[in-house]
């Protein structure tokens, strides 16, 4: 059977991605063979699709790093053919072929059950992304982060984890604090929930090591001088989630926050996350998004767009997030 899937190959130093027609033998090990229905554009995607960071480490390889789709043939008995599936990180786009195929095999370990309200077209316009922004929210309760604490900041608002979680936080009944480059998606970002916009440009120089507490918790996917502020303008016993390097990957951060506030950092990764916590993390998108407001932060492209995509997003230009159809 041949299908078509994107085929990045490395020459020298540089990564070319074409769109091909392959053959089902070029699919690579795994116990479960899944008929893909959409895949999305994340952040690392645009690293892996351009080259810019080396996320693919075999050549060559179908990039994507998420999956969403029907179980078509399995030799594992906890799936069965017509299983609807959600497959986030892993080895996809790194070692293991990945999203932006018709087909993929993989082991039946990566993958996860949709829950019934959750469409494939949804679970990938949540995609890694909005799953990361479930899981940082799941941090902040941990971290006792109810809503009566006061405010939350998200940062890189206007982006893929951002959006999401500027809309999770809203409808979990928080006020938010949206931190974006872009003043024209004040807008966007209200009609998701944001309760006050801030300019991102004031977290991105560096500023004193401890600051008037703003906000109870943050959800940060910039790091670098951003995360460090938000550090420092954290209130008592506040928890910031880190998962990600928009902004830079060094922390420029003094210690006050932590030693005179209580305030905890936790680092999120949705790559290799256990199956248990995955499970938790769809479970409440389910329950914990609203499908209107997901619609709203989408657009739609084909396979033949995503190395564009993946520019754009590098720049900061994407808008939330980016399904990609595959057929
Ligand atoms: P997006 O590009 O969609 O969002 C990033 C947003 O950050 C941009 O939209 C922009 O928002 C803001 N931004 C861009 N450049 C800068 C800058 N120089 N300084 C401050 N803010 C900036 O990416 P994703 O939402 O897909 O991913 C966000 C980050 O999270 C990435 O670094 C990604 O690798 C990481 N990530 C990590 C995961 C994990 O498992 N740890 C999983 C998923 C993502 P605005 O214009 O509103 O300011």
């Amino acid at each position: 059977m041949t299908f078509k899937a994107l085929w990045a190959t490395k020459t020298g130093d540089t990564v070319s991605v074409a769109l091909s027609s392959l053959e089902d033998d070029q699919l690579m090990d795994g116990d479960v063979t899944v008929a893909v229905d959409y895949s999305t554009v994340n952040y690392k995607d645009g690293m892996a699709v351009t080259g810019r960071a080396p996320i693919i480490r075999t050549f060559p390889l179908i990039p994507g790093i998420d999956l969403a789709g029907t179980v078509e043939s399995s030799k594992s008995p906890d799936f069965k053919p017509g299983d609807r599936v959600v497959l986030n990180g892993f080895e996809l786009s790194m070692s293991h072929h990945g999203g932006y195929a018709q087909r993929a095999r993989v082991p039946a370990e990566w993958l996860v059950k949709l829950p019934d309200s959750i469409s494939s077209k949804d679970a990938m316009a949540i995609g890694t992304a909005g799953y990361t922004a479930m899981l940082s929210v799941l941090a902040l309760e941990h971290g006792g982060i109810t809503p009566d604490r006061g405010p939350v900041l998200v940062t890189g608002a206007s982006g893929g984890v951002g959006s999401i979680s500027v809309a999770l936080l809203s409808k979990l009944g928080y006020r938010v604090i949206a931190s974006t480059g872009r003043a024209q998606e004040a807008d966007y970002l209200k009609r998701l929930g944001a309760t006050e916009i801030l300019d991102r440009a004031t977290l991105s120089q560096p500023g004193a090591p401890i600051a008037a507490p703003k906000w109870a918790g943050a959800i940060d996917s910039c790091g670098g001088q951003t995360l460090a502020n938000v550090l420092a303008q954290t209130d008592y016993r506040g928890t910031v989630t880190a998962c990600g390097l928009a902004d830079s990957m060094d922390l420029p951060a003094a210690m006050h926050p932590f030693i005179l506030r209580n305030v905890t950092l936790a680092g999120i990764d949705s790559v290799n996350a256990p199956q248990s916590v995955r499970a938790v993390a769809w479970k409440r998108l389910a329950s914990d998004l609203d499908l209107a407001k997901l619609e709203t932060t989408v657009q739609e492209v084909g396979l033949a767009d995503v190395p564009q995509v993946a520019v754009d997003i590098l720049e900061g230009k994407v808008r939330g997030r980016t399904l990609v159809d595959v057929n």
